[in-house]
This record gives C-alpha cells, sequence and structure tokens, in this order.
C-alpha cells in the first residue's frame, strides 16, 4: 500500500519517481499536486480490481458526484500535457531555490533541501516561533503552515518550524527569481515580526509581486 496525496502531481508529470510499481495499491487525494477538484483516486494491480471495484461501490461509496467525475477527467488529459509537466518542473525547481534561499539567510532546511514541492524551515535561528511567523506572514499576505520540525521543544500549537509549499505560485507562474524576492520578503518578516512598518512594507512588496501574475489574465474569458 503507497499513499502519493502530496507528491501525485509530480508523479503523474513524470518528476519524481512512481510508487505505481512496488505497491499492490496506491490511493492519492486529487488536490495538492495533482491541481484537481477535492476528491481521490486509488490504483491497484490487476489482480486486486474486483476487490477494489466492490470496496468502493457499495463498500464505501453510496452515491456518485459527476460534477466532480468530469473534473478529475479532464485533470487526467490535463496531467499527460507538456504544459502541466513544465509547471511540475518548476514546482521542484521553486522549492530548490526556496530552500536554498532561506537557508542563506540563516533559516536551517529540515534535511538538508528538499527534492518535491515542499520544505519545512526551521526557524529556531531567526529567533521566531512556527506560530508567530504564521501569523506575521499571513499579516503580509503570504501563507505558510507552522510545523514541528524533528526534537521540537515547542509545543504542537506553537511549534519551531514552518512548512512552506511552492504548488500553487508555480501555477500561477512564479518562477526563481520570484522566489528569490519571496525568501527575501520572509526574512524581512522574521527578522522584525512585530514592526507594523515593516510588515506594511512587506506587504506592499508582496502584493505588487504577485500582482505581475493574474489568476485570470487579460482575455482569459475571450473567445
Ligand atoms: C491531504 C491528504 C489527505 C486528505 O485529502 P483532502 O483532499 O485534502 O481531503 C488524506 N490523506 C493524506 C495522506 C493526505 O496527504
Amino acid at each position: 500500500m503507497g499513499v502519493m496525496a502530496h507528491i501525485a502531481g509530480l508523479v503523474a508529470a513524470g518528476v519524481i519517481p512512481r510508487p505505481i510499481p512496488y505497491a499492490d495499491f496506491v490511493s492519492s487525494s486529487t488536490t495538492k499536486t495533482f491541481c484537481s477538484a477535492r476528491s481521490g483516486m486509488v490504483f491497484c494491480k490487476a489482480e486486486h480490481a474486483k476487490l477494489l471495484d466492490k470496496g468502493t461501490f457499495p463498500g464505501a461509496i453510496g452515491s456518485l458526484q459527476l460534477q466532480t467525475m468530469a473534473a478529475k477527467a479532464w485533470s487526467f488529459k490535463y496531467a499527460a500535457s507538456d504544459e502541466f509537466k513544465a509547471i511540475m518542473t518548476q514546482v521542484v525547481k521553486n522549492a530548490k531555490c526556496l530552500a536554498e534561499e532561506l537557508t542563506k539567510y540563516g533559516f536551517r532546511i529540515v534535511s538538508g533541501g528538499t527534492d518535491n514541492h515542499l520544505l519545512v524551515a526551521d526557524l529556531r535561528g531567526k529567533h521566531i516561533t512556527g506560530k508567530k511567523f504564521q501569523e506575521a506572514l499571513d499579516a503580509v499576505g503570504i501563507t505558510v503552515n507552522k510545523n514541528m520540525i524533528p526534537f521540537d521543544p515547542e509545543k504542537p500549537g506553537v511549534t519551531s518550524g514552518v512548512r512552506i509549499g511552492l504548488t500553487s505560485v508555480s501555477q500561477r507562474g512564479l518562477k526563481e527569481p520570484e522566489i528569490r524576492e519571496i525568501a527575501a520578503i520572509m526574512n524581512k518578516v522574521a527578522e522584525a515580526p512585530d514592526d507594523e512598518a515593516n510588515l506594511a512594507a512587506c506587504k506592499a512588496q508582496a502584493q505588487a509581486l504577485i500582482a505581475r501574475f493574474p489568476l485570470y489574465p487579460a482575455g482569459s474569458f475571450d473567445d
């Protein structure tokens, strides 16, 4: 049994190795790096197909959400496209870039770096907790999760780390130059999280950056 919920998009794009050949069953959510509707998928070896079908229906599921099935069907096709592969390739490049930049600013990256879409930064060298950093970054428009680090001396509600995912900024079109700017903003926030003027300046910088990457570029809805 393998779970690839976090990395399914990277797996689909061939950016990291696939668990499929090694596990009898592989399950995944379809959100996260797969970038689809909130749902899931399960793969299995042919010999288990009947068992899995029965367990799914009527075992686990009573009715169907056809709109979600349609969204997933679209996503499976999209996951095979060059565009999706390019985005997933950039997700890993962006994560590596952020890990390197934060290291330069004195953050310690747990496990020394990353090979996928996310990283966990140990904040103790910056003298700020995960809770405090998450809240200060929220105030400037950067979303991260506080996260325990191995042997964390802080409580689970406080933590000494944050976990940072690079999928959505990569989908949005951000590349290494923008990731370096985000790292600089994050460092400025960590250096003075209680300084309102500092947070206001960081927020303005973050807004100016993301304004260059509109969610729906001009002409998106033209025929
Ligand atoms: C994210 C995740 C889930 C939940 O998936 P959602 O689509 O967010 O509800 C379940 N299992 C694992 C291992 C996950 O990483």
